[in-house]
């Protein structure tokens, strides 16, 4: 494969809030049946899922609905220059990042940056 197979995922724990950025490449997906993902508290944030590189499964528990959150893309929505969102479909809460990983790490920036002049403003 000679395009850009890499692709970032930014999803934030919902128990820690912290937010873990991770490359994958769709050679790493095809090599495995599942590729997750878990934060430092244990928590499996994610699960990644490629069938013959063609299409693009991401999983999330959310904790809002209590139950996994399937999305599906092809991967040429993935390999682009953009960035997706993925979002909670009941609650619109913003769930992952997927995409690019210039765009995926500013927007994990800018994130982090407003969650701590939130909690700046209720100290
Ligand atoms: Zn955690
Ligand atoms: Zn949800």
């Amino acid at each position: 494969m000679l395009f850009d197979s890499n692709i970032s995922v930014a999803v934030r724990c919902m128990d820690c809030g912290v937010f873990h950025i991770q490359n994958v490449t769709l050679f790493d997906l095809h090599k495995s049946d599942m590729h997750s993902m878990s934060c430092g508290c244990g928590k499996d944030i994610i699960r990644l899922k490629s069938k013959e590189c063609k299409t693009f499964h991401v999983y999330i528990p959310c904790e809002i609905c209590n139950k996994e959150h399937l999305f599906t893309f092809t991967s040429k929505q993935v390999l682009t220059k953009k960035m997706r969102i993925l979002e909670c479909p009941a609650s619109r809460a913003e769930l992952a990042f997927i995409g690019n990983r210039q765009l995926v790490e500013e927007v994990v920036t800018k994130y982090e940056k407003d969650i701590r002049e939130l909690i700046d403003v209720l100290i």
